[in-house]
């Protein structure tokens, strides 16, 4: 089945199309919303073909999107009607969703409702599924939710101490976020170790300019670090992550800032970027860093203190792991940051290979614990659009 996955973001779309599992596309739109929006269009064993375009809003852009698809030069599909489904990454389900779903009118007006949640997030979700709505009106269309997989989690874990009203009223908890990329590596952790999912417990780190860690248990995420929005939890590249709520309240007063220059402030200047004063991206941050910049450094050591303290607290909630598993383009490239969070966990069982960590190679799934290691430590890519594509395969063939 030719499945269409798409990630709208506010000014970007990401898509990657696939036959049954094997991909045949995959490329970037951004800059959306101005004359020079640029397409990175790549066909599977081709080169990357990039091109500029005006285009002002998302209907627009997966026009074009379609449209290169079925190019005769740069192009995969004889016509659009090869796509057989359609499936769109939606952040922010609530409680509504705990699994993928057909897109149906009132699984839209469900997403729809979760916008009072995700501001920002579930309106560009929402302008692909129009968009493919109007432009391929015939063809089914799968939600699948970032904080879908983590609404395992017990009431003890995504309840916040505020008063009550606030949750039954307003919908105030922990969601978690990332839950695809969480759930794909749990599974193929899973295969590594040679058990079944349900006889592990694993925690697994996604670690990308958004970071958030879980606690997946049976197979069932049981705590994850993000929270109500991504702004909870791990230092991030832009976010603060974790931080004495009354900070934001004191700044505000301080500096005499409104509601959007601190939220601006928590979830665009803060976090390593905030720390270091240089960048967001750690591969400028360990560069900085082995040059002696001491404000580099401390934002990687925060960063992986950090986590490093998460994974202590998610082996005391599971009483143990099995594993634990890096992910997201620090989690798969980082051996520095692997190396500076779990290294002198020997206590916890968890004894890492300095070398292995050093040679894993780019794109490839690693074990890079010492023999003895109780705890296992695994390096494994993520494929959140995969995961997508095979839920959108699934529900299409049931309905
Ligand atoms: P993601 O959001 O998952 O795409 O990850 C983006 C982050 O991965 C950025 O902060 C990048 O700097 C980081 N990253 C990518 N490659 C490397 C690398 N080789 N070493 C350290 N960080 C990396």
């Amino acid at each position: 089945m030719k499945v269409l996955v798409l990630n709208c973001g506010s000014s970007s779309i990401k898509y990657k199309l696939y036959d049954d599992d094997q991909q045949l596309a995959d490329g970037l739109l951004e800059k959306i919303g101005t004359a020079q929006a640029q397409l990175n269009h790549t066909i599977a064993g081709r080169k990357k073909v990039v091109s500029v375009h005006e285009v002002l809003e998302h209907q627009a852009g997966i026009e074009l999107i379609l449209r290169a698809l079925v190019d005769p030069e740069k192009g995969v599909l004889a016509s659009m009607e090869d796509i057989q489904a359609v499936g769109h990454r939606v952040v922010h389900g609530a409680e509504s969703f705990s699994e993928s779903t057909l897109i149906t009118p009132e699984v839209l007006a469900k997403i729809e409702e979760c916008i009072d949640i995700a501001p920002l997030h579930n309106p560009p979700n929402l302008a692909g599924i129009y968009a493919i709505t109007n432009l391929l009106p015939k063809v089914p269309q799968i939600a699948v939710f970032d904080t879908a997989f983590h609404q395992t989690m017990p009431d003890k874990a995504f309840m916040y101490a505020i008063p009550y009203v606030f949750y039954a009223r307003n919908h105030i908890r922990k969601y978690g976020f990332h839950g695809t990329s969480h759930c794909f590596v749990a599974h193929e952790a899973a295969t590594m170790l040679g058990k079944p999912i349900d006889e592990l417990k694993l925690i697994t780190c996604h670690l990308g300019n958004g970071s958030s860690i879980a606690a997946v248990d049976q197979g069932k995420s049981v705590d994850t670090s993000m929270g109500f929005t991504p702004l909870e939890g791990l230092p991030m590249g832009t976010r603060c992550g974790d931080i004495d709520p009354a900070v934001p309240l004191y700044i505000m007063g301080k500096e005499e800032l409104n509601l959007q220059q601190i939220n601006a402030l928590l979830n665009k200047h803060s976090g390593v970027l905030g720390i270091s004063g240089i960048s967001n991206d750690f591969r400028t941050l360990e560069e900085e860093s082995a040059k002696g910049d001491r404000r580099a450094t401390l934002a990687l050591e925060v960063y992986c203190y950090r986590l490093k303290k998460y994974i202590g607290s998610y082996v005391a909630a599971m009483n143990g792991a099995d594993a634990i598993v890096f992910t997201g383009g620090i989690g798969e490239n980082s051996d520095v940051v692997r190396e500076m969070v779990v290294k002198d966990m020997e206590f916890l069982g968890i004894e890492l290979d300095i070398d292995k960590n050093r040679a894993r190679k780019r794109g490839e799934a690693a074990d890079i614990s010492k023999p003895s290691s109780r705890v296992k430590v695994l390096v494994i890519p993520t494929n959140e659009e995969l995961v997508i594509a095979r839920d959108t395969r699934r529900i299409v063939s049931e309905t």
